[in-house]
């Protein structure tokens, strides 16, 4: 009798059904549905529990993967996703935006010739199911320690720091100056990478959990950053990074040259607010894109584009597509939707008079650097124009810490990072021994799981300074008795 195979051969990896090209690029939702019935339960069944989970310890949070894999193998749906938010707030978010290649499927046994299991889309899959079958998080043992937590910034840092410490009985009261949670979850990351709808789900959730969001309020300008620490027993800040890297090219002031994020959060707001006033900039119907960037945001930028009706959208970059710092998912997306690559080009000068007319760009070679890095090397004489009416500058973000840590005593580094942890100071403590800080304002820019294990342990951190606060008062209480 023949011999079954392993079913991981059996059974091939296999992402949930994606829309037609034809089809997604004429709207905005998201790309990726849901398996089909049985499917997801398959795809885990893939998992051979190899012994030594490369996956979990690739993944940033450290997702207990084989063992939620294993539950949902048996449709135990309820429990995997209990087992998925002891390790991650926001799993149905990370499963949709992790880049999955780089973190838990890149280390995946069976990504040695077999393909990786899908983990992010099962992640996915199995919260959107416990969600729309009614499972919440259980907070019922939770006891309240009257301990009062103020949380500035209501992105993925922020959302995961209040959702662990309403899990230790710690009231959080969110700040933010946009009208609605998720920072860069809602107003960067475009919806067909992640519809809105479900970060507006997750924010019902947490207010059923206890969380107070006061979303409108900018700390430093509607609210002095002393009333909050006054008001609170902590804070936290997950304020970001939104210092744009400038192009810093001859003709960048000319009109049509735009930097990535407004661009992104413009065309975000246009989106949730159907009766707002469209702003001009997004209007590309029959216009000539060049993105300049080879991350994630540049992909978006490419594909929103896209989806605004530009006539055709290059993305431009100095170093080869094996350097690119995206996900090779997004990339693949993009060039599927109809953006043109040029791969080792340099960006010279944005020519035009008052409005762009062209991009002059060199072509590059890559010669190895001291540290053995790939560094770009202008080709002399490979100099051309692109034609183009719209210049999109996505060369990334830094830290923009706020005017008042200075005056609270929390410190940066030279790159305008926060400092937090280190020394004698608790993980994501700040210089100010009340104030934790985490995800991109202490990392720079970087990833939505990273944010959110940063937002886990800083609420551990809080935790274990009250407890240390409260052993100190009662030493007082007793050496004055
Ligand atoms: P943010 O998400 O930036 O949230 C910070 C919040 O703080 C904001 O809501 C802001 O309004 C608020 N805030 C700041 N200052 C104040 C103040 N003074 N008062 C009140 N509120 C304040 N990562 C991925 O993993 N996958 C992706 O596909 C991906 N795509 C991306 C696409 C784009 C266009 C961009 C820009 C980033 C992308 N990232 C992606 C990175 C990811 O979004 C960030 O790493 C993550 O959001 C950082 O989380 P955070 O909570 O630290 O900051
Ligand atoms: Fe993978 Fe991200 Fe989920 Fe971790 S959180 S298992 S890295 S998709």
């Amino acid at each position: 009798m023949k011999e079954k195979n392993p079913i991981f051969i059996e059974i091939p990896r296999a992402l949930p059904r994606e829309v037609p090209v034809v089809v997604r690029v004429l709207g905005w939702a998201e790309i990726y549905g849901q398996f089909e019935k049985g499917q997801g339960e398959e795809q885990a069944a893939r998992c051979i529990d190899c012994g030594n989970p490369y996956c979990e310890w690739k993944c940033p949070v450290h997702n207990y993967i084989p063992n939620w894999l294993k539950l949902a193998k048996e449709g135990r749906v309820f429990e995997a996703a209990t087992l998925m938010h002891e390790t991650n707030p926001l799993p149905e978010i990370c499963g949709r935006v992790c880049p999955q290649d780089r973190l838990c499927e890149g280390d995946c046994t069976l990504n040695d010739g077999f393909g990786a299991v899908t983990i992010g889309a099962i992640e996915k899959n199995i919260v959107d199911l416990a969600f729309s079958q009614g499972w919440r998080p259980d907070l019922s043992k939770v006891k309240p320690t009257g301990r009062r937590v103020a949380v500035i910034g209501a992105g993925p840092a922020g959302l995961s720091v209040a959702d662990r410490l309403v899990r230790s009985g710690v009231a959080a009261t969110v700040f933010d100056r946009y009208e609605e949670i998720g920072g860069l979850l809602t107003f960067g990351i475009p919806p067909f990478k992640l519809d809105k709808d479900i970060v507006r789900l997750r924010r019902r959730i947490f207010e059923d959990m206890g969380i107070e969001f006061r979303l409108g309020v900018e700390i430093g300008r509607d609210l002095a950053f002393a009333d909050l620490l006054n008001e609170y027993d902590a804070v936290f800040m997950g304020t970001g990074a939104y210092r744009e890297v400038a192009a810093d090219l001859p003709g960048d002031h000319l009109h049509g040259v735009l930097p990535a994020l407004p661009f992104l959060v413009a065309n975000a707001r246009r989106l949730l607010d159907e009766t707002a006033v469209p702003h001009p900039q997004l209007d590309l119907r029959g216009k000539h894109v060049i993105v300049l960037g080879g991350g994630d945001t540049g992909m978006d930028c490419n594909r929103t584009s896209i989806r605004l009706g530009a006539a055709s959208v290059t993305c431009v970059y100095r170093r080869d597509e094996a350097n690119m710092p995206g996900s090779r998912r997004e990339v693949k997306n993009a060039k599927e939707e109809g953006v043109r690559f040029l791969f080792n080009r340099q960006p010279l000068a944005v020519l035009g008079e008052e409005q762009v007319t062209g991009l002059r760009v060199v072509e590059t070679r890559l010669v190895p650097d001291d540290k053995g890095r790939a560094r770009p090397e202008h080709v002399h004489g490979s100099e051309e124009t692109l034609d183009a009416d719209v210049v999109i500058v996505a060369f990334g973000f830094r830290p923009s810490p706020p005017a008042w840590c200075a005056d609270a005593g929390i410190a940066c580094d030279d790159g305008g990072r926060l400092i937090a942890g280190g020394g004698t100071r608790l993980p994501f403590q700040t210089t100010n021994p009340r104030v934790f800080a985490g995800g991109d304002n202490v990392r720079g820019a970087d990833l939505v799981v990273r944010a959110v294990h940063d937002g886990r342990e800083a609420a551990a951190a809080i935790v274990q300074q009250f407890a240390l606060e409260a052993a100190a008062a009662m030493d007082l209480e007793r050496a004055t008795a």
